[in-house]
């Protein structure tokens, strides 16, 4: 078996060269002999830079080939000397082949290419931050929605090679429409950031709600209640932010403003505890058909109480 090629020779670099002189030195090397630009003729140099870096950038497989490749040197010196025997190296004990995917990905994992060939920020801090809106309801019971993220991934044509290629302008990366599955958790909060791997980073904006108002874990709502039946007292049917719909008991003497409380029936609590209440500010009025006859009972009502006309200012909540 013939020596390990040099790798450290086809990258033009020191045995000792850092990552990044490494990094750099394969990137400069790569565009110059991409086969997209210079042709078949160019295939083979190719393939050898990136076994290079392949191997070089990878500081296990490194350590692993300089090992070897002093093991073969020390053989080499002992063929040359007295009582020489072919000795045999399997350059495939090294075990790894050539994946160009993974190769890459792990060049272009992150950023995007500047002119000057360096990449930018890596993936995570990249993930672009989007606004996801989630309904009431969704915040009570949690749920699933599916969102799409534009992700850039390397140029399948010139794999960020070809300043010149037509396919990413140059860039070295597309962008590439990712679909996403994303866990909405219950009791999540408006200005909450879910984080869906790094891909995106998703702050949640609660729609408003056509019949509630949240306040932390709780939930306002205003509750009619009919001027006969506030003063008699009696039971209305409301229907919660969700479930079934359930019976309220109004006392009797029933006050407008006055602020039902129904436990547990507001939201879940992100992270645990007991569920937030519903609360129900009552609002009256009158019934509809309102009656002359309705009206002469009220008439009476009013000389009843001919000495209780009200009157007195407050400031608004
Ligand atoms: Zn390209």
């Amino acid at each position: 078996m013939a020596a390990p090629k040099d790798y450290y020779k086809i990258l033009g670099v020191s045995e000792n060269a850092d990552a990044a002189t490494i990094k750099r030195a394969y990137r400069e090397l790569a565009r110059k002999y991409h086969p997209d630009i210079g042709g078949k003729a160019n295939e083979e140099r190719f393939k050898d830079i990136n076994e290079a870096y392949q191997v070089l950038s990878d500081p296990k497989k490194r350590q692993e080939y300089d090992r070897l490749r002093q093991g073969f040197a020390a053989r080499e010196a002992r063929r040359r000397g007295p009582g020489y025997q072919r000795v045999s190296f399997d350059w495939n004990d090294l075990g790894w082949g050539t994946d160009w995917g993974s190769l890459f990905e792990d060049l272009l994992g992150g950023g995007r290419w500047t002119t000057t060939g360096e990449a930018q920020r890596t993936r995570r801090a990249e993930a672009p931050e989007q606004t996801l809106t989630v309904t009431l309801e969704q915040v009570a019971l949690g749920g699933r929605v599916y969102i799409t993220v534009q992700e850039l991934e390397p140029c399948p044509v010139c794999h960020g090679t070809n300043p010149d290629c037509a396919r990413c302008q140059g860039l070295g990366q597309v962008t590439v429409p990712k679909k996403f599955e994303v866990t909405i958790p219950p009791g999540v909060e408006d200005g909450n950031v879910l984080r869906v791997g790094d891909h995106a980073r998703l702050k949640v904006e609660v729609a408003p709600h056509p019949r509630f108002t949240r306040q932390g874990a709780d939930l306002k709502g205003i509750l009619m209640v009919s001027v006969p039946l506030a003063a008699a007292g009696g039971e209305v049917t409301v229907k919660p932010l969700v479930g079934d719909p359930v019976t309220v008991t109004v006392p009797r003497h029933t006050n407008a403003g006055t602020v039902l409380r129904l436990r547990g029936l507001g939201l879940p609590r992100r992270g645990g505890g007991p569920r937030g209440d519903l609360l129900l500010e009552v609002q009256l009025r009158f019934p509809e058909p309102f009656t002359a006859a309705d009206d002469r009972l009220y008439q009476e009502l009013l000389k009843n109480h001919s000495d209780d006309r009200g009157g007195e200012i407050h400031a608004p909540r």
